[in-house]
């Protein structure tokens, strides 16, 4: 039994771990950057620990100085949230070696899973479908252009240390790809401190759905639905909701049995997500596993009534999903999410600053994450995140429906958000009938 964790993390998803643990009757020690004095998650946790200046390379992705805390204040485990060290295997290293349980996969799987490469291998092993692509990271141009001509243009190249959609290029032409090749590998080496690149087909017109898995530590795993999450712009996702329209129970389950087989034999443990683009003719191939809580982990909390923070917890204490999970999984009604991002809904220039007004929406079927309070100040460091707002309906159009009575009565003054995008989306008869793929943003703005 943890007695207290450290959450080596901020804004909202440091909340919502603060909230688990409280439930749980685990005591909480948050940590914090100087910009970061005045945060909700500093006020609501046990113990809190300044752990350095702003810039999250000298704070909250500072190792030596995230232990350091966890020494000090004595704690059994240290939950991640989702970025920042969440999928550092690295970190999670130092945890083990330090006498502290990490809260999520065995560092192993972490790095083995964080190489999309490796992670494209394991899962075809195990029988999921994956894109055509390269077996290996690109050696050369010349060996790119003999793949591509292979499968076939379109091609896209992706950094296998990938995240947040950077070092992707889409390329349509043989000419296009040595030239692409070497700014993807730059790019990635940049971001990422590793330039390994590789290459697979590119859908025209995919959506993007996922599946929730939980595994405990004795082998069993759970697949808790899946998330519709094609509402993206520059590949970032900005709506999901569970479940997907596209999937039918009998894929559902077809999918579900494959991936628990496929995450026992690689070994993971904890909460995790695995990632898909489905073809115009409805196959899913596997794109890449995240192996942490995601921000739109909600709309699956509404729709299963499974805690999934505690339930990481849990497992990280060792117990069973037998007893973690209160019976079977069933799914029930639809649920929606809406990010709420500090920036202009048109330009989508960032808009740090502070909230002057707030005024957040209530009611049945409606949950608000968020660390943001009247007077609040959002600093320019961090993700442009400042809240969630995640509604749940028996069916899809009463989700919709609450979404847009919500958002009606979500105010916040003193600096731009995504909110009056979301309205827009909510009132458009395209996404009302789920007429909609990773492209959707794109032609929605260009209208
Ligand atoms: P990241 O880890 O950088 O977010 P992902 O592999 O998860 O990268 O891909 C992010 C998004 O990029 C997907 O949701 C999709 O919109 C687009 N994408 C990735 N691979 C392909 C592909 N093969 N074909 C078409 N779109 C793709």
């Amino acid at each position: 039994m943890f007695r207290k964790i450290l959450i080596a993390n901020r804004g909202e998803i440091a909340l919502r771990v603060i909230c688990a643990a409280k439930e749980l009757g685990i005591k909480t020690v948050a940590v914090y950057s100087e910009a970061d004095r005045h945060s909700l998650h500093v006020r609501f946790a046990d113990e809190a620990v300044c752990i350095g200046p702003a810039k999250s390379a000298r704070s909250y992705l500072d190792i030596p100085s995230v232990i350091s805390a966890a020494e000090i204040t004595n704690v059994d485990a240290i939950h991640p949230g989702y970025g920042f060290l969440s999928e550092n295997a690295d970190f999670g290293e130092v945890c083990e070696t330090s006498g502290i349980k990490f809260i999520g996969p065995k560092p192993d799987v972490v790095r083995a899973m964080g190489f999309k490469q490796h992670a494209r291998t394991a899962m075809k092993k195990a029988g999921i479908p994956i894109l055509p692509g390269s077996v290996g990271i690109l050696k050369s141009p010349e060996e790119a252009i003999e793949l591509a001509s292979e499968i076939g243009y379109p091609v896209i190249l992706k950094a296998s240390a990938g995240g947040g959609g950077r070092g992707m290029r889409i390329v349509h032409a043989s000419e296009e790809l040595a030239g692409h090749l070497a700014s993807a590998q730059s790019e990635a080496g940049a971001a990422f401190s590793c330039p390994d690149v590789y290459l697979e087909k590119y859908i025209g017109r995919p959506r993007h759905i996922e599946f929730q898995i939980l595994a405990d530590q004795h082998g069993n795993v759970e697949v808790l639905g899946e998330r519709e999450c094609s509402i993206q712009r520059r590949h970032q996702k900005l709506i999901e909701e569970s479940p997907s329209l596209q999937v039918s129970p009998e894929l559902r389950e077809r999918i579900g049995n494959t991936l628990k087989k496929a995450m026992a034999e690689v070994g993971y443990t904890n909460a995790g997500t695995v990632e898909f683009l489905m073809d115009e003719t409805g196959s899913l191939y596997f794109i890449e596993v995240n192996a942490r809580v995601q921000v739109e982990h909600p709309v699956t909390e509404f729709v299963t009534g499974v805690d999934i923070v505690k339930s990481q917890i849990l497992i990280a204490m060792g117990e069973p999903l037998s007893t973690v999970l209160s019976g079977p999984v069933e799914m029930r009604g639809h649920a929606i999410e809406c990010r709420i991002n500090a920036e202009h809904p048109t330009t989508f220039a960032p808009s740090p600053g502070r909230v002057t007004g707030l005024n957040l929406p209530g009611g049945i079927g409606v949950r608000v994450d968020t660390a943001a309070y009247t007077d609040c100040v959002i600093p320019p460091y961090y993700d442009s995140l400042v809240g969630k707002l995640i509604v749940h309906g028996k069916d899809r159009p009463e989700a919709i429906a609450r979404m847009r009575r919500a958002l009606d009565t979500f105010v916040i003054e003193g600096i731009h958000t995504s909110i009056p995008l979301h309205q827009r989306i909510m009132a458009d008869p395209d996404f009302q009938a789920g007429d909609f793929d990773t492209g959707y943003i794109a032609r929605f703005l260009a209208k």
